[in-house]
């Protein structure tokens, strides 16, 4: 019988377990290797949960306009469209709770609402116009009927368990590995061990550029941060929205989970006092009946120029990029885990989302 081939992904974020799931459901070995103590630790760690290939366009304000960040919002949604499926259909699997589907969008005007449904037309994306504007707090909005969304950590979690129970190997706190060449193919050292193979996936989020570049490959990518703040749900749970609602204005959303309210996102905001304070202006009635948030955190989300991501070989054979998926990585782990686990295994050709480093 033929042996397993063996292959490193380091990063065990969303990006990276989504890989190696698909890796291991195709036969191959895998070893996850990360710089923190367990999975989900980076950016993935407390996202707004929407599943939302409504979202595929660059937010870069310079980028939404040119040739290359249209074509980028095209091949990006048809992925997230493939990814939302796959995800949805793996969450049930892994016994995660169902949500109630759709996203809503609020717009600073009807104007805009009308506007932004004729260019989410054009993508092929459904949109409607919010007609009981209750549902977005008094505002004009949008609705995504085929969006969804789900507790990205808590899939992580679950995902890395069920990982584990299949035959992948974990190595953690791996912080300042070090990567070579060797004869056939690459050598990491890491928490004080050395692990080799043939094929590298780096799916290693805000940390890839480094990784690379200990190999002399440049990978361009931008630290776009955002911010989350966490809440206790209410006692009175009269008026939450029943799916997230995105603030086109501030680029935040606000989602109830199970356990927790939470507002998180922006653009380049580091501090989450500047998203509580827009969510109590548009919703005061609501804001005002909770107590102090119970967590706060920062992140940066992995952001290629234009807002397609990377899934792609690069000038070396063996080495993999998995990144750049910015504000869509929850949207579309599944899809580029898949799109990768097929590029490396089966030799699938496809360069919508090529790296030219
Ligand atoms: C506030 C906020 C809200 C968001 N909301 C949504 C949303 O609603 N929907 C959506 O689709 N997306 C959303 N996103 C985006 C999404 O969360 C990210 O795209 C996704 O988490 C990126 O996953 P990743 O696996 O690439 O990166 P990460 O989760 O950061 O994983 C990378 C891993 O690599 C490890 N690593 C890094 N460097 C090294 C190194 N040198 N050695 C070893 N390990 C290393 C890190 O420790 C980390 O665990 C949001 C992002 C933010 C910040």
């Amino acid at each position: 019988m033929e042996e397993a081939q063996h292959i490193i992904v380091i990063g065990a974020g969303l990006i990276g377990l989504c890989t190696a799931d698909v890796l291991i459901a195709r036969g191959a070995k895998v070893t996850l290797v990360d710089a923190r103590s367990g999975p989900c630790e980076g950016t993935s760690f407390s996202n707004s949960g929407m599943i939302h290939p409504s979202q595929s366009r660059s937010w870069a304000p310079d980028a939404r306009e040119t040739k290359a960040a249209k074509d980028a919002a095209q091949v990006t949604t048809a992925l997230a469209v493939r990814s939302r499926a796959l995800l949805l259909d793996r969450r049930k699997q892994l016994g995660l709770p169902k949500r109630a589907s759709g996203c809503l969008q609020i717009q600073p005007t009807i104007e805009a609402a009308r506007q932004f449904q004729a260019v989410q037309t054009d993508m092929g994306v459904r949109t409607d116009i919010v007609m009981h504007p209750v549902e977005s707090f008094g505002l004009p909005a949008c609705r995504f009927p085929d969006d969804s969304s789900g507790d990205a950590r808590a899939f992580g979690f679950a995902l890395a368990d069920d990982l584990a129970a299949r035959g992948a190997r974990f190595v953690y706190d791996a912080e300042g590995l070090n990567i070579r060449r060797t004869d056939d193919g690459f050598a990491i050292k890491a928490a004080g061990q050395v692990i080799s193979s043939q094929h590298v996936v780096v799916a290693a989020g805000v940390g890839s550029p480094d990784i690379l570049a200990k190999l002399d490959v440049r990978l361009n990518l931008n630290r776009v941060s955002g911010a989350a703040a966490d809440f206790a749900l209410p006692e009175d749970m009269e008026g939450l929205p029943s799916c997230p609602i995105m603030d086109a204005q501030s680029r935040s959303a606000l989602t109830i989970f199970a356990d927790r309210l939470r507002v998180s996102g922006g653009w380049g905001v580091t501090d989450p006092t500047v998203l509580i304070a827009r969510w109590t202006e548009i919703a005061p009635g609501l804001f005002n009946r909770l107590n102090d948030p119970i967590s706060t955190w920062t992140g940066e989300r992995p952001m290629s120029p234009v807002g397609r991501p990377y899934i792609s070989g690069t000038s070396l054979p063996g080495l993999w990029v998995n990144t750049g998926h910015g504000h869509m990585g929850w949207t579309l782990c599944a899809g580029s885990g898949e799109l990768l686990a097929e590029m490396v295994l089966e030799g699938r050709v496809d360069r919508r989302f090529a790296f030219a480093g």
